[in-house]
């Protein structure tokens, strides 16, 4: 690890200040994910900007919706009873992440800004151009089992890491900034971005933007939701597929529904197809079956990850039967 200076900052100007006067300055918060990648040497900050004493923690009712400070911890939101009682579909989401001890550690905001988990990205021997662009991709034709089937691009496969933002992503949360230029507000889906080009730039925000929270709208989601995280081993282990689903039921009939996936894409994946196919229609398996079948649109493996294709749909029709409570 290469010798970094260390400040403090107390406001949420005083942090984009400080970011905006140092071009080699990156902010810290829980560092759960920061820290490693110094260790590996993937990024080397000469200078840290310590976050953690902005007033940025509270989770409260913002009109008929939630609001959650970006510095608000994993757990704290995880446990809190109004995210219980309003939004439980991201309490599964955030429960299915890390461990305890991480979710301990972790921020809302710093999970939004965690890089992949992609292998060659943290071997710096290896070519990656989300490390270093124009290095090429060694999982393109390496091993790609963890990599994307949507939206990727010939420079880049690798998917978002996150639970939390899957759920997020489902439930239609903006994502609140500020930075040298004012505040402004960041639909969800718009916050992370798919590789494209430039394979670097995981998200949306300009140099200097902080994120200072996250708002969810009121749904009427409650009552049926399931996060469904299939991995390699059942606990503190990055998703293979993911499913975050989330329904309003009338009787039998599917009034309205959200669905997203994780660990399929460079950003938390929208299952917009399946959510307009289902609207209305009867809550059995076979309708699953063909929203899942118009989800998987697309699609495209890798090699290693071909397993994907069968895994995403299945996974799609267990989360969905899973929250209506017919599995
Ligand atoms: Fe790097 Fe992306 Fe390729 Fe992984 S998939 S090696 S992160 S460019």
């Amino acid at each position: 690890m290469i010798n970094f200076e260390y400040i403090r900052v107390a406001t949420p100007k005083a942090a984009v200040d400080a970011l905006v006067k140092y071009s080699v300055a990156q902010w810290i918060a829980g560092g759960t994910n920061l820290v490693d990648l110094m260790k590996k040497g993937v990024t080397a900050p000469q200078k840290l900007v310590d976050i953690n004493n902005l007033a940025l923690k509270e989770i409260k009712k913002e009109g008929n919706g939630l609001r959650i400070g970006a510095l608000a911890l994993n757990s704290a939101v995880a446990d809190s009873e109004l995210v219980q009682k309003e939004q439980p579909l991201l309490v599964q989401a955030l429960q299915a992440g890390a461990s305890q001890q991480i979710r301990n550690m972790a921020t809302v905001g710093g999970n939004m800004m965690q890089r992949t988990r992609c292998p060659y990205f943290y071997n710096t021997d290896m070519p990656c151009n989300k490390r270093q662009p124009g290095q090429g991709c060694g999982a393109l034709k390496g091993y790609n089992r963890m990599h994307a089937i949507f939206g990727a691009s010939d420079k880049c496969i690798a998917v978002h890491p996150s639970d939390m933002c899957v759920a997020l992503a489902a439930l239609d949360a903006t994502v609140l900034v500020t930075g040298p230029k004012g505040t402004r507000s960041i639909p969800f889906l718009s916050f992370h971005r798919l590789p494209g080009e430039l394979p670097q730039k995981d998200n949306t925000l300009e140099r200097g933007e902080l994120i200072t929270g996250i708002d969810i709208p009121a749904n009427a989601f409650c009552k049926a939701t399931h996060y469904l995280k299939v991995r390699d081993r059942s606990s503190y282990a990055f998703a293979l597929v993911s499913v975050a689903a989330a329904v309003d039921m009338q009787r039998n009939t599917i009034r309205d529904v959200r669905l997203a996936m994780g660990g399929v894409a460079h950003k938390p994946w929208r299952l917009t197809a399946a959510e307009n196919f289902l609207k209305g229609k009867e809550a059995i398996e076979a309708n699953f079956g063909q929203a899942a079948q118009l989800a998987m649109q697309g699609a495209k493996g890798y090699g290693h990850n071909n397993f994907k294709l069968k895994l995403a749909p299945n996974a799609i029709v267990e989360a969905l039967k899973t929250a209506v409570g017919k599995s």
